[in-house]
């Protein structure tokens, strides 16, 4: 087997793995990345993110077409769906950027290694693909990230019972779609075919959905997704689900057997350690199947740290980059530093659902007194404009500093405007710096403006 020499080797090209790869590479770093799918991005690119805005953008657009239009006095003639089209437009938005991050690596000066990587002691990882190798290096970073994971008593058949993988590239829109588990990933693919045209109903253990974000925004969602034809049973626990004949058989607890054409088990993702051999340098996960690290993403073997959604925190791509990039800026320069209270969490339903920072329950459970400023969007200028009225922005600001401690926005382009509350919360920045800070007008961002007056009672148009 070919032996090779490098400082670092990343093993995984998500969004962790690959930012890590070429900031190393900025800082000088002979740098490999090894990654065992024929596409460089990971899951991110090839079956999350990407693939599922390319469809929710494009299925909006189809919606708004045929039920939309007519408020803003554009008739159109019948629309019609074509499926195949939209399938090939998120394909090609996947390949162009994969394909983008193999031209980073070759601008960078990074060595790609197509195949399995397998650990084989300390500093040492061997590929497993068709040119086997064995790679020496003094770091060894893993970004192996996760993936689909379902529920026990359903087995996935990666066709009529599948995952968020199978629902970016149904052949058709199912009739009747039951999803189990109300989180971010089925309600942004649900949506999708919701707007497509399937029935879909919506499983959820808990008696909420969207659980951990915050609830009162959480709320706000379902009745608008409700109103969007989304049907929703909450503390409806999913004991299983089987193929019968020509269509599916779901079974929840306090309710009759559900039969649909097809079911999208979105339960959560488990991390990714298969294959990786963790054992030949001692190396054990926990209970949850994550790699334990420090503060400096270092496991406890010397040399070998990870990152990403195969260790602990919120399974976010900015986050898997974020920690890539403070983990090899650590090794490389001894500073790097990942603040996880300004990381923001976007749904990307219609409207957007964004967070940064602490939820209410959160503040209130840690017993920290704070004042809250909501401003609805129905009374901002631009949102009426754009006949975008739906959803509020709220600040919670610390009730003695009045520093900003959490944001939640729930309206047109959520996913964009929470980035201002996101630089608010790294600079410290009180509620009062939001603001007298100036904002454009008309903007849905005013939105956020009044919301900070309204933490001191003082919103001008509410
Ligand atoms: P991954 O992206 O999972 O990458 C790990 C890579 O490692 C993979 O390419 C895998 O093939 C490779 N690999 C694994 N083991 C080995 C091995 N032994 N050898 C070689 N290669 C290996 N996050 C957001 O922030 N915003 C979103 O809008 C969003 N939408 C999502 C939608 C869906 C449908 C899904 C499923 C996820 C979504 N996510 C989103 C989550 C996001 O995709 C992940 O948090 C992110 O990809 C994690 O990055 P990572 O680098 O840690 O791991
Ligand atoms: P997320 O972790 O954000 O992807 O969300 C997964 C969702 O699935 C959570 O809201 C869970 O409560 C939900 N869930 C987990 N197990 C079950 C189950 N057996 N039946 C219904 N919902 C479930």
């Amino acid at each position: 087997m070919e032996e090779r020499q490098h400082d670092l080797v990343v093993i995984g090209a998500g969004p962790g793995g690959y930012v890590a790869a070429i900031r190393a590479a900025q800082l000088g770093l002979d740098t490999a990345c090894i990654e065992k799918a024929s596409a460089l991005g990971g899951t991110c690119l090839r079956v999350g993110c990407i693939p599922s805005k390319a469809l929710l953008e494009a299925s909006h657009k189809y919606q708004e077409a045929v039920t939309g239009l007519k408020k803003y006095g554009v008739l159109v003639g019948e629309v019609s769906l074509d499926l195949a089209r939209m399938m090939k437009h998120k394909d090609k938005t996947v390949t162009t950027l994969t394909r983008g991050v193999a031209g980073l690596f070759k601008k960078n000066g990074i060595t790609g290694y197509k195949g399995l990587g397998r650990l084989a002691g300390p500093g040492v990882v061997e590929v497993d693909g068709d040119t086997p190798m064995r790679l020496k290096a003094k770091h060894i970073l893993i970004a192996t990230g996760s993936e689909v994971t379902s529920l026990p008593g359903i087995e996935l058949d990666g066709d009529r019972i599948g995952t968020s993988t199978e629902a970016l590239s149904y052949p058709e829109v199912p009739q009747h779609l039951v999803m189990i588990g109300a989180g971010v990933i089925g309600l942004e693919l649900g949506s999708v075919w919701r707007r497509l045209g399937a029935r879909v109903t919506v499983l959820e253990y808990q008696d909420r959905i969207l659980p951990g974000m915050d609830a009162e925004t959480a709320k706000l969602a379902q009745r608008m997704l409700k109103k969007q034809g989304l049907e929703f049973h909450l503390g409806a626990r999913v004991t299983g689900a089987r193929v019968e004949g020509d269509s599916c058989v779901v079974e929840a607890e306090g309710l009759e057997p559900i039969q649909c054409d097809l079911v999208l088990v979105a339960v959560g993702r488990k991390p990714n350690t298969e294959g990786l051999a963790l054992e030949a340098v001692g190396l054990e996960t926990d209970s949850r199947g994550r790699i334990a690290v420090d503060e400096h993403y270092a496991t406890a073997v010397p040399g070998i740290y990870a990152i990403g959604d195969v260790i602990a925190g919120p399974m976010l791509a900015h986050k898997a980059e974020e920690e890539g990039i403070a983990c090899v800026e650590r090794i490389v320069t001894g500073y790097g530093h990942v603040n996880y209270d300004a990381i923001p969490s976007v749904v990307y339903t219609h409207p957007e659902i964004a967070s940064v920072g602490k939820t209410e329950e959160e503040l209130k459970e840690a017993g920290v007194a704070y004042n809250k400023g909501v401003f609805p969007f129905i009374a901002n200028g631009r949102a009426k404009a754009v006949g975008e009225t739906e959803g509020q922005a709220k600040i919670l600001a610390d009730a003695t500093t009045d520093r900003v401690l959490g944001v939640h926005v729930i309206g047109a382009h959520a996913g964009d405007l929470i980035a201002e509350a996101a630089v608010a919360i790294e600079f410290g920045a009180s509620s009062e710096d939001i603001a007298r800070s100036s904002h454009a007008h008309p903007t849905l961002a005013e939105a956020l403006k009044e919301a900070a007056f309204a933490v001191d009672d003082r919103a001008i148009h509410s």
